[in-house]
């Protein structure tokens, strides 16, 4: 094989020792392609530049106690909203960043690089609650809920999963009922992230059969929370079941109309799935440094380990499949937005892009060793949370059925 040590990154002046500068990425980043496609905008590029230095300052030396504890640290989670990321796709008008897709996958992209955990607590509040509701609420909503949900005052999620309904969304056995100014709730949620510290859930009950959306409040009569549920990965956020006793909901937190529950749904199901795809990307990214850094400075046989063939084929194969997941990931997230669909493109980047981080970080831990097996490095860490993003917010097997169904729409209509 020829030698092509002329063409590869040098490690750059200023980062951290063994961090590989390429020429689009700040230091410690990996981005190796198309300034457009991953900065389309120089506000884009300058979001990436704050957020990974945040997770850098801030996300990183807490993941691992995090992790062990199996908690969410509530004040950092509060400096998000004081970087104004709590709200990323809120219009500025309402007390947002007024930011797009490719911004909230930059966001979560790179918090994941540090603490997939915390950054699924981020995304449950961000995109499953912020954005949701914000695309669903009226300006009355908004008052009473955005300026705390947007500076992290009041932590946020969304319940959709049941103990007798997950994929078979339609299955949900939650019911709502109107009785005066109120709608009655009766059923549970399961697996919610951020149950335990959250104050307001954006809940879907079915009402006369039809899917519809409700803001839960904890202060609702009728309204609890389960204990912790404990779980292998993603620690740094807490998931709890969500009870509702003949749980009373005042009327005015009707999001939408009665009925088109399931259009919002489907709608957010886009941009959830998409930074998932994003955190896959973090993790997978991460992976490729520490493999690299490591097979650099372990030796065996009194070579660096990187010389070995095999241990070539982990760090290459680990490389090229993060940045095709990156590339797919950002060139999709172009596409996606409150007033365009794309279903097929969310389920197309969370079903490839999805297995990428697990796989990454088994090749992590493999190129390590003993080493990446044992808590000294976050590998293991990684790992453990990357296999969250094949089963939450869709399964794999979800996204095959959901596009085989819609290209056979596409490509094949009768
Ligand atoms: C850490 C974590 C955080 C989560 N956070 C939230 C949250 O904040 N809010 C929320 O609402 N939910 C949340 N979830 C729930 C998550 O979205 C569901 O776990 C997921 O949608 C799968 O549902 P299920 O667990 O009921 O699995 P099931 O639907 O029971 O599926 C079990 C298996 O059967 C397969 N399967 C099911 N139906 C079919 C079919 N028709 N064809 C082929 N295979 C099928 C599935 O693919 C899967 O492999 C979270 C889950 C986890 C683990």
């Amino acid at each position: 094989m020829a030698d092509s040590s002329s063409a590869h990154p040098s490690h750059a002046a200023g980062s951290s020792p063994g961090v590989i500068a390429y020429h689009l990425g700040a230091p410690g980043s990996m981005l190796s392609g198309s300034k457009a496609l991953f900065h389309p905008t120089h506000e884009h590029e300058l979001l990436r530049q704050m957020v990974a230095e945040f997770a850098r300052r801030e996300v990183e030396p807490q993941a691992a106690a995090s992790d062990a504890a199996g908690a969410l640290n509530v004040p950092l989670f509060r400096m998000l909203g004081e970087l104004g990321l709590l709200g990323v796709t809120v219009p500025e008008a309402r007390g947002g960043s007024g930011l797009d897709a490719v911004a909230a996958v930059i966001v979560h992209h790179e918090l994941a690089k540090y603490d997939p955990g915390f950054t699924l607590a981020y995304l449950a509040h961000s995109m499953l609650f912020v954005n949701n509701f914000d695309n669903c609420a009226t300006d009355e909503q908004r008052a009473r809920y955005l300026p705390k949900t947007l500076s992290g005052e009041w932590i946020a999620g969304m319940g959709m999963t049941e103990p007798g309904a997950g994929t078979d969304v339609m299955g949900m056995a939650t019911t709502a009922i109107r009785d005066g100014d109120s709608y009655v709730l009766q059923g549970s949620k399961t697996y919610i992230t951020n149950a335990c510290e959250g104050f307001c859930f954006l809940v879907y009950a079915k009402l006369d059969g039809r899917i519809t959306a409700f803001v839960v409040d904890r202060d609702c009569p009728g309204f609890a929370t389960s204990a912790h549920i404990d779980k292998l990965g993603m620690r740094g956020s807490t998931m709890a079941e969500l009870v509702f006793d003949d749980c009373r909901v005042p009327a005015r937190n009707l999001l939408g109309q009665e009925g088109d529950g399931l259009t919002h749904m489907m709608r957010n199901l886009e941009i959830e799935r998409l930074t998932l795809a994003a955190i896959s990307c973090g993790i997978a990214e991460r992976c490729v440094e520490i493999m690299v850094r490591y097979a650099d400075e372990r030796r065996a046989f009194g070579q660096p380990l990187h010389t070995f063939g095999q241990v070539q084929r982990y760090i290459a194969d680990g490389f090229a499949m993060t940045e095709a997941a990156k590339s797919l990931v950002y060139s999709v997230a172009r596409d996606i937005g409150p007033e365009f669909r794309n279903r097929v493109g969310s389920d197309a980047a969370k079903l490839f892009a999805g297995p990428v981080g697990k796989t990454v970080a088994d090749y992590a831990m493999q190129v390590m060793g003993g080493a990446g097996y044992c808590r000294e490095y976050p590998v293991e860490r990684l790992w453990r949370d990357a296999k969250l993003i094949e089963i939450g917010g869709g399964t794999l097997e979800a996204h095959q059925k959901n596009l085989t169904k819609d290209l056979v729409r596409a490509l094949a209509p009768r």
